[in-house]
């Protein structure tokens, strides 16, 4: 026999998967808290456990360790297998593709991308999209595909407003902004990074508001622009409450380049001291840190220095595979050419500016195609979206009509309902009397053909009684009819205590009453009739302070067939018994004589 399962353990598994939805919600927002949720679960063990290392997995390779990423995720795969959880293994194969690109295999990590893409993922979370366009967008970007990385940030960016959720809207925001700004396209750029800014602010997203605060001094450098830069490297500076406590030295190149745009080389070089070292392979972030060292050298007088520290890192980048014809490339030339020409070597200078020229017409014209290729993709995202719209309106236009239809039956239904009850109600009243609630005359007129066709085929007895209360007229004149009202009301109250249930009684009209009594002889009914009569006699009503007096009724049965084949033969013979019943003095009960008229079936 199978239980239920208890309710503590649906309570825990809804629990659990709360804590899943809030990981998922704080893995771009906070990787450290979403990690931190993940390990609980996993130590919990239990059905959450593989959701668990899957969140373990994805903060680790994001942000923190890519061996215990590793180890995470083959835990998690085991887990997704076990539990034949198809979504799960492509979120696992996401995240390793995140890991390849993160362990310089980029290549790898987009064959991993092209392999998902080839099965049917249909069904995928927002938050899946979001997280497969971001990291397809990163590999292409790192592989140079400027075209595929612009879609996949704007796809990523449309995925992540369908999560709802502020983590990937800020995380979307920021890579794109960082993407335009290093392809020169800083229009687009400044207005994604201070968008991410305004919401990581918002939503106190420490590491985010760093991040995109460093990209808006870059950008604003870029655009000519030193003092926004520097306005942007005071706000990191006076705001380390919204920071993470090493966000300053993390982004040391930005704040040196803010000072050194604005001519404050002393605060330039102290921040280029703090900055830490260049991330292994990272030729970009050495050529920025080159170029700045170059020029506080240069702006200290010190041009061979200067023309050192760029030529070497020039030769190094060269030796490198980065493939990135970058801005910072673009300044390390610049800032080659400007020692060259202080240390009076025209024609390396002379080299070093038409290289810097050639890329700055790169950049130009990739910035150009940038910005087309941004316009199109938000094009097709807005159109998208408007099909989207459109479908979900005319999906809620079908369901709101469902809905009134329903709404309407539901109603209908119910005044049908009530309009039978109405009916029945009023076909009740039709055929009671109002004073006594005894049926009235149209009732045994409709009720008393059908009991004499019963009586008839089934050849048994039935009778039919005429009852006149007696001086009823007198009893209303000496106590006025409310009295008389009292009386009639109390006699019909007797009349259905003391008569049987299969017994059809009725108010005649005034104060007589018919009674039509199947399966019962003259004599039955008569002895019936006398005990009824005995009881009213007894019977007193208080009516205000006083007494009423003692009643009485005079009563005439008639039988069936011998009386009549009909109601109205029978009543006529009844109504002769009752004459004479008041004939003899009232106070008793008449059979219609033996006699008569009647006819015999
Ligand atoms: P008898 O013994 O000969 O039947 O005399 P009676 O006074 O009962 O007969 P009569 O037909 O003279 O009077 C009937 C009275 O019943 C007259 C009428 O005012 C009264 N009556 C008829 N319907 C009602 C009613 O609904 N309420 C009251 N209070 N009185 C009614
Ligand atoms: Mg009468
Ligand atoms: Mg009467």
């Amino acid at each position: 026999m199978t239980t239920a399962a208890p309710p503590a353990g649906q309570t825990a598994m809804a629990e659990a998967s709360d804590r899943i939805a809030r990981a998922w919600e704080l893995s771009y927002l906070d990787p450290i808290a979403a990690r931190e949720i993940g390990r609980e679960l996993v130590a919990e063990g239990g059905a959450a456990a593989g959701a668990g290392w899957l969140q373990v997995a994805l903060a680790e390779v994001r942000v923190g360790d890519a061996a215990v990423a590793l180890d995470a995720l083959g835990q998690a795969r085991s887990a997704c297998i076990a539990a034949n959880d198809a979504p799960g293994l492509t979120l696992c194969d996401e995240v390793q593709a995140i890991l390849l690109r993160r362990t310089g295999d980029p290549e790898g990590s987009a064959r991993l991308h092209a392999a998902i893409d080839a099965r049917d993922s249909g069904g995928a979370t927002p938050m899946q999209r979001f997280i497969g366009h971001n990291s397809r967008a990163i590999t292409a970007k790192v592989l140079g595909r400027v075209d595929e990385a612009l879609q996949q940030f704007y796809a990523a960016s449309d995925a992540a407003q369908a999560t709802g959720w502020t983590g990937p809207r800020i995380t979307a925001l920021g890579n794109l902004g960082g993407y335009q700004q290093e392809l020169y396209n800083l229009e687009d750029a400044r207005q994604l990074s201070e968008q991410a800014l305004r919401l990581a602010r918002e939503a106190g997203a420490r590491p985010m508001v760093a991040t995109a605060a460093a990209n808006l001094i870059i950008i604003h450098h870029a655009a000519g622009d030193p003092a926004q830069a520097r306005a942007m490297a005071e706000f990191l500076l006076t705001h380390p409450e919204e920071l993470l406590p090493r966000a300053l030295e993390q982004h040391a190149l930005p704040l040196a380049l803010a000072h050194l745009s604005t001519g404050d080389i002393e605060a330039a070089e102290r921040h280029l001291r703090q900055a830490p070292a260049a991330q292994f392979g990272d030729l970009d972030d050495l050529s920025f840190r080159a170029w700045l060292q170059a020029r506080c050298l240069l702006a200290r007088g010190a041009a061979a220095a200067a023309r050192e520290v760029a030529e070497r890192t020039l030769a190094e980048r060269a030796r490198g595979r980065q493939r990135e014809q970058s801005y910072n490339l673009m300044e390390l030339h610049r800032v080659a050419a400007d020692a060259c020409e202080a240390l009076g070597d025209a024609v390396a200078a002379l080299a070093c500016m038409r290289q810097a020229h050639a890329l700055y017409e790169k950049l130009v014209g990739r910035s150009a195609r940038a910005r087309w290729l941004s316009l199109q993709a938000g094009h097709q995202l807005a159109e998208a979206q408007r099909e989207r719209d459109l479908a979900l309106d005319s999906r809620r236009t079908v369901e709101d009509d469902r809905r009134r239809l329903a709404e309407l039956n539901a109603a209908l239904r119910a005044q049908i309902a009530q309009t039978e009850m109405l009916h029945a109600r009023l076909r009740e009243q039709a055929l009671r009397d109002p004073l006594t609630g005894l049926h009235n005359r149209r009732y045994l007129f409709e009720m008393a053909p059908g009991l004499l066709e019963l009586a008839r085929r089934q050849g048994s007895l039935l009778c039919v009684v005429l009852i006149d209360l007696d001086h009823f007229k007198l009893l209303n004149d000496t106590y006025g009819h409310q009295a008389g009202d009292l009386v009639l009301q109390r006699f019909a109250t007797l009349l259905t205590q003391m008569l049987r249930r299969s017994d059809v009684v009725c108010r005649h009209g005034g104060e007589e009453f018919v009674a039509v009594m199947p399966d019962i002889s003259a004599d039955g009914a008569e002895v019936m009739l006398g005990r009824l009569l005995e009881a009213f006699q007894s019977q007193r009503e208080e009516y205000g302070a006083r007494r009423l007096p003692h009643g009485s009724f005079s009563a005439g049965i008639a039988r069936f067939p011998r009386h009549g084949n009909t109601l109205e033969q029978l009543l006529s013979r009844a109504d002769r018994a009752l004459y004479a019943a008041k004939n003899h003095g009232r106070a008793r009960i008449e059979q219609a004589p033996r006699t008569g008229f009647g006819t015999l079936i």
